[in-house]
């Protein structure tokens, strides 16, 4: 689905982003770990063209998105992001956050949106929440929220950028959950995690960045069990 080919990013003159090529396919659930500062966010912003590469490409079945012509919004509805801060709009309800994108960027009748806004909640547990505005939600409900939402955009990629760091402990697990029922059911993921437990158990594929580079890929097992690179051993020995 995304083909990322030499991509890398400079800020002035520092170059956080150097030489990235992966490929994320139909179904799969890539994990991205990595210490503070390795570039994870960038990469997943650059993913979602909320940072524009400096060199580099990235297709989309198999057209480059960075072409002056892309519809941003459109795109974004397609490969949509979930972020550590929620993101919701906090002076709209539950259910109005959740249909707002859809019709504003797919143009969807509101009874259709409404309608698709009210199963994806289902799925994730808040359809009891619908009135509800996000400053009465919990953080992991909010989080559950977000996902809806990304999900009535109907996306073929899902990038979640640490969904779960800025939850309280005893709500991370509730997220995680929606997260593995999403991955069970085919969607596309590319996760930034430091919940390697989740990793672990449900990427298909796990890269390892550091300063910038991806130091090491591969399944988890092999990642986890087994890393080749003594950077990805040294990260892992302090995060374990
Ligand atoms: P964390 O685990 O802390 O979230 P990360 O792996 O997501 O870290 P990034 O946020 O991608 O790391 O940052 C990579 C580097 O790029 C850091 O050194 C950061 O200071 C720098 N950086 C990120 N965004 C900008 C920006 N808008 N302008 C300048 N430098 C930036
Ligand atoms: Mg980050």
């Amino acid at each position: 689905v995304l083909e990322i080919r030499n991509l890398s990013k400079k800020f002035g003159e520092r170059e956080v982003l150097k030489d990235i090529s992966f490929n994320v396919s139909k179904g799969q659930v890539i994990c991205l770990i990595g210490s503070s500062g390795s570039g994870k966010s960038t990469l997943l912003r650059c993913l979602n063209l909320l940072e524009k590469p400096t060199t580099g490409e990235i297709d989309y079945r198999g057209t480059s998105i960075l072409n002056p012509g892309m519809n941003l919004f459109q795109y974004r509805s397609k490969v949509g992001m979930v972020f550590q801060q929620f993101n919701l709009f906090n002076n709209l309800d539950v259910l109005t956050n959740c249909t707002t994108g859809q019709m504003n960027v797919m143009k969807t009748e509101k009874e259709e949106a409404k309608q698709r806004a009210l199963s994806f909640l289902e799925e994730v547990g808040m359809a009891a929440y619908i009135h509800a505005r996000p400053s009465q939600l919990s953080g992991g409900q909010k989080q559950r929220v977000a996902i809806a939402r990304a999900l009535a955009m109907e996306p073929d990629v899902l990038l979640f950028d640490e969904p779960t760091s800025a939850l309280d402990p005893e709500m991370v697990g509730e997220v995680l959950r929606v997260m593995k029922q999403l991955a069970d059911s085919g969607l596309t993921m590319v996760v930034v995690t430091h919940e390697m437990q989740f990793a672990r158990e449900v990427a298909d594929h796990v890269i390892f960045m550091d300063q910038g580079v991806i130091a090491e890929e591969g399944a988890p097992e092999q990642i986890f069990n087994n890393p080749k690179e003594d950077r990805t051993k040294v990260f892992l020995s302090r995060i374990l």
